[in-house]
C-alpha cells in the first residue's frame, strides 16, 4: 500500500567523517521516510595522517541518493515530491581539485590529520603575543584542525598544486564544496560555492564581516583565487545535474555540527547540544553576539539561514576522538567486531576497575589544544581485560564531555541544567547512562536519531524559492525524547574525573617536537 505522505518531502545528504547517508524527510511531519548509509574507507597512510577519497565521497553520495529512492519507490512514494536538496557535511577536511578536469590533485586531508604540526609551530611564532589576529578575525586557535594549514600543506608538497593554482585551474573546497560543484555539473559548469559555517572553519574567513579575509590569506599563503564563493546556508545553489533527482534544487548546506545544532531547534541564545560521532561537538547558539571563550572554546558561525537572514554565532568544545576510538577498538585492535558488542562488553563489567583511557591521537582539542598530546591508556594491572578496555574507552568519551561542559558553563555563566543530544553513539544506552552520571544532569536524546540530516532538511526545505518546509519548528520540540538521569552520587563522580584529569596530565607534551 502506498505510504501516507502530504506530497512535499526533502532530501538530505550527510556527508560525515565515518559514512555517507541519504534521507527523506516529510516535510510537514519531519517523518524520516527512507535512509541509506555507506561506510567511508579512511587512509592512515603515515603516522598521524588521515585521508580520505575525494572520489570514493563523491560516488558514497551518487549511491546513497539512488538507493535511498529505490527505498521510496518500494513505500510507493512518488520521487517527484522531493522538491529540495540540503547538504551537511564533515568540516574543515580539505580537498582541491583542477576545475578542467574534475579530478582531485590528492586525497582529501581530513580535519584530524596532524601533518601540519610543524607548519603550525612556526606560525604560531608569527603571531604576535598582544595581538593574536588571527584568533580574533576567525575565532579559532591556530592548529593542525583547520582547512588553511592543510591548503598550505597541499601546495607546498603535492607536485603539481601550486602550478595549477598559478594556471587558474584548482579549485579548493570543503566536502560541501567538492560536493556541491560536483552535484551541480563539475567541470561542465559546476557551482564552486560554501556555506558561512564551513567557511568559519577554515582560517581565512573572518567571522565578523562573513568575507575571505585578505590578511588571513596571505599570512596562511593561500591564493584567494581558489577559494570558493560564501553563501548562506539556506538558498538554491544550483540544481543537480544528473541520476534519478537530476534538476532538484539543492538549497541548504551547514557544517556538521551547525546542522545538527538546527536539528536540535536550538534557536535561541544559550541553548546547546552535543553531537557524538567520530568527534564530539558541544555547540551553544550565542545568537548575535560573537562570544570569545576564556577557557579554550571556539568561537564560529552557528548558522544564517538564508541571504538576507541574520547570522547566528556559536561558542564551540570540540573533542577530535569519540567514535572514532570505538572504530580504532575494532579496527586497529580487533577486541571488538561491532559497535553493538561494545556496548555488550561495556554494560557486562560496568566499570573499567581503574583502567583510565586517554584517546589523544590527534593531540588534544578543547580545552587543552595541545597538539603534542599523544594518547595513553593507564592503570592497567593484570586483571584488566578487553570488557575493562570497552568501558574505560566510553567513560573517555564521557570524561571529554564534560569538560567542555565545564568550560561552556563557565563562559556562559548559566549552567546549562540538560544535555541535549544526538550522533551516531548516542545509539549506545550504556554510553548515554555514563553520560548523565558524569555530568550529574540529565541527558536527553531525540529517538528520531538523524538530527544532522534533519538541520540540512530544513534548511533546503526553507530556502527562498523552494518553501516546502511547512513544518512549524515550535512542533518539532514535541519530538519523542528518552531521557537519562544520573544515578550515582557527585562525589563518587568528581573522584573518577579527578583521575581522569591526572590521566590526561601524563598524555600532554608527549610528542615534543
Ligand atoms: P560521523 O558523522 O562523524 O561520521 P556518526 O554520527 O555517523 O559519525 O557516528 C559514527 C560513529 O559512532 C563511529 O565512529 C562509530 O564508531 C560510533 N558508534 C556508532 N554506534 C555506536 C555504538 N553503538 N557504540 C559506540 N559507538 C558507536
Amino acid at each position: 500500500a502506498a505510504k501516507r505522505t502530504d506530497g512535499l518531502l526533502v532530501g538530505a545528504v550527510d556527508q560525515g567523517t565515518s559514512s555517507t547517508r541519504f534521507l527523506v524527510f516529510d516535510s510537514k511531519t519531519a517523518e524520516l521516510l527512507c535512509h541509506h548509509q555507506v561506510e567511508i574507507e579512511q587512509e592512515f597512510p603515515k603516522e598521524g595522517w588521515v585521508e580520505e577519497n575525494p572520489k570514493e565521497i563523491l560516488q558514497s553520495v551518487y549511491e546513497c541518493v539512488e538507493k535511498g529512492c529505490e527505498k521510496l519507490q518500494e513505500l510507493n512514494i512518488d520521487i517527484a515530491s522531493i522538491k529540495a536538496i540540503g547538504i551537511s557535511n564533515q568540516r574543515e577536511t580539505t580537498v582541491v581539485w583542477d576545475k578542467l578536469t574534475g579530478e582531485p590533485l590528492y586525497n582529501a586531508l581530513v580535519w584530524l590529520d596532524l601533518r601540519t604540526q610543524s607548519t603550525v609551530e612556526s606560525l604560531s611564532k608569527r603571531i604576535p603575543g598582544n595581538n593574536n589576529f588571527v584568533k580574533a578575525k576567525t575565532g579559532l586557535p591556530l592548529s593542525t584542525y583547520f582547512s588553511a594549514v592543510k591548503v598550505r600543506w597541499l601546495l607546498d608538497n603535492v607536485p603539481g598544486v601550486r602550478q595549477a593554482a598559478e594556471e587558474g585551474r584548482a579549485l579548493f573546497g570543503t566536502v560541501d564544496s567538492w560536493l556541491i560543484w560536483n552535484l551541480t555539473g563539475g567541470a561542465e559548469g559546476g557551482v564552486h560555492c560554501t556555506d558561512v559555517t564551513n567557511a568559519s572553519r577554515t582560517m581565512l574567513f573572518n567571522i565578523h564581516s562573513l568575507q575571505w579575509d585578505k590578511e588571513l590569506c596571505e599570512f596562511f599563503g593561500v591564493p584567494m583565487s581558489i577559494l570558493p564563493n560564501v553563501r548562506s546556508c539556506s538558498e538554491i545553489y544550483g540544481l543537480m545535474r544528473r541520476g534519478t533527482l537530476g534538476g532538484v534544487p539543492i538549497s541548504g548546506c551547514l557544517g556538521d555540527q551547525s546542522a545538527a545544532l538546527v536539528g536540535q531547534m536550538c534557536f535561541q541564545d544559550g541553548q546547546a547540544k552535543n553531537t557524538y560521532g567520530t568527534g564530539c561537538f558541544l555547540l551553544c547558539n550565542t545568537g548575535s553576539k560573537c562570544v570569545f571563550s576564556e577557557h579554550g572554546l571556539l568561537t564560529t558561525v552557528g548558522y544564517k539561514l538564508g541571504r538576507d537572514k541574520p547570522v547566528c554565532y556559536a561558542l564551540e568544545g570540540s573533542v577530535a576522538i569519540a567514535g572514532a576510538l570505538v572504530r580504532w577498538l575494532r579496527d586497529n585492535l580487533g577486541i571488538i567486531k561491532s559497535m553493538e558488542e561494545m556496548e555488550k562488553l561495556a554494560k557486562e563489567v560496568g566499570t573499567s576497575y581503574g583502567c583510565y583511557f586517554v584517546p589523544a591521537f590527534s593531540g588534544l582539542y578543547a580545552p587543552y589544544w595541545d597538539p603534542s598530546a599523544r594518547g595513553i591508556i593507564c592503570g592497567l594491572t593484570q586483571f584488566t581485560n578487553k570488557s575493562h578496555l570497552a568501558f574505560a574507552a566510553l567513560e573517555a568519551v564521557c570524561f571529554q564531555t564534560r569538560e567542555i561542559l565545564d568550560a561552556m558553563n563557565r563562559d556562559c555563566g548559566i549552567p546549562l541544567s540538560h544535555l541535549q543530544v544526538d550522533g551516531g553513539m548516542t545509539n549506545n544506552k550504556v554510553l548515554m547512562q555514563l553520560q548523565a552520571d558524569i555530568l550529574c544532569i540529565p541527558v536527553v536524546k531525540p529517538t528520531m536519531p538523524e538530527i544532522t540530516a534533519l538541520g540540512a532538511a530544513i534548511a533546503a526545505g526553507t530556502a527562498e524559492g523552494v518553501g516546502v518546509w511547512s513544518l512549524d519548528p515550535a512542533k518539532l520540540s514535541s519530538f519523542i525524547m528518552e531521557r537519562f538521569e544520573p544515578q550515582i552520587n557527585a562525589e563518587e563522580s568528581e573522584v573518577r574525573y579527578s583521575v581522569w584529569k591526572k590521566a590526561v596530565r601524563k598524555s600532554m607534551g608527549w610528542a615534543t617536537t
